[in-house]
């Protein structure tokens, strides 16, 4: 590579790019031909009554030569059993690609799309195999499962003559699985107080005040306490305040929160109070009367907070 330097994740794209086109799952057979006991349990358990499958005269009444299995059960065909899956076997390409992915942290996987193709309809005594082949890995992709590739093969069913009698193109989502994150409680936003919420989300720490007697009060609500009057309006808080109180929750732990947490109640320099958490500062290091200044807490991307810190300049 003359003196060029491949990145880590362009190596990696190319040893998992290096399995298209290559042979996962060669031609392997069944355990057991095409038999009528299992047409009859699978046609039972399903409820189909499709008399084609079980009755030799009512398939002829169709011009076909005697019964057919369900075009359904082909991949049951060729699937080996729970034993044969858990017996100790030198690692397959299937199982190298698996752990490939693995190593990109892929480990998690759902079936996403099956596209079945039928050749032909498969009668008592077919002995059919299926190979799988890689069609494509495609680039990680965002989804809501989390980062992952959409892995397409394509699995080829053939009879004991090596004849195709259907094609599957199967999509799986490999993905790296997302780690939920907690999110704080919701604050119960109603219609009377909405407006500090949605302020806070533009990170303006708003203040209500009376428009009759321009009193300010907190926690919002649709009446002056001091004149009774429904008409207000907010004004914006300078930031400045004072801790008036405060505690130290350890519990009951909540997944979304970092202990110990300070809950405080924070004089604002207007006045008014709020109830708040402190950061930037130990508990050990929290006084009455200590002043703060207003910052904000992107909890989640539908919640903004302001949270107050000590003021660390002097002015
Ligand atoms: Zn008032």
């Amino acid at each position: 590579m003359s003196g060029e330097q491949m990145t880590p994740e362009a190596a990696y794209e190319q040893r998992l790019q290096a399995y298209v086109g290559s042979v996962l799952v060669p031609g392997r057979p069944g355990q057991d031909p095409v038999n009528v006991p299992m047409i009859r349990h699978w046609v039972e358990a399903m409820g189909d009554v499709n008399p084609v499958y079980l009755s030799a005269e009512a398939a002829r009444a169709t011009g076909r030569d005697g019964v057919v299995a369900p075009a359904s059960m082909m991949q049951a065909w060729t699937m080996r059993g729970y034993a044969a899956t858990t017996a100790p076997h030198d690692p397959t390409p299937f199982d190298e690609l698996v752990a490939l992915l693995a190593e990109g942290g892929y480990t998690s996987v759902v079936a996403t799309d099956s596209e079945f193709e039928f050749h032909r309809e498969l009668v008592p005594g077919d002995e059919i195999s299926t190979e799988e082949v890689v069609e494509s890995i495609s680039p990680e992709k965002r989804t809501g499962l989390g980062a992952g590739r959409f892995v397409t093969t394509v699995r080829t069913y053939r009879d004991a003559s090596g004849t195709a009698v259907a094609t599957q193109k199967w999509r799986t989502l490999r993905f790296r699985p997302a780690a939920k994150k907690a999110l704080r409680p919701r604050p119960a936003v109603n219609q009377d107080n909405e407006f500090w919420f949605a302020a806070a989300k533009e990170r303006r720490l708003v203040v209500q005040r009376c428009r009759s007697c321009e009193t300010l009060r907190h926690p919002p609500g649709p009446c002056c306490p001091h004149c009774q009057s429904f008409d207000w309006d907010t004004v914006t808080a300078s930031g400045r305040g004072t801790v008036y109180s405060y505690v130290v929750a350890h519990h009951p732990p909540h997944p979304a929160f970092e202990y110990p947490l300070l809950i405080a109640v924070v004089e604002l320099a207007e006045g008014t109070r709020l109830i708040t958490n402190l950061v930037g500062v130990a508990p050990d290091d929290v006084a009455i009367g200590m002043p703060v200044r207003l910052d904000w807490l992107e909890a989640d991307p539908e919640l903004t907070l302001p949270v107050f810190r000590p003021v660390t300049d002097r002015p």
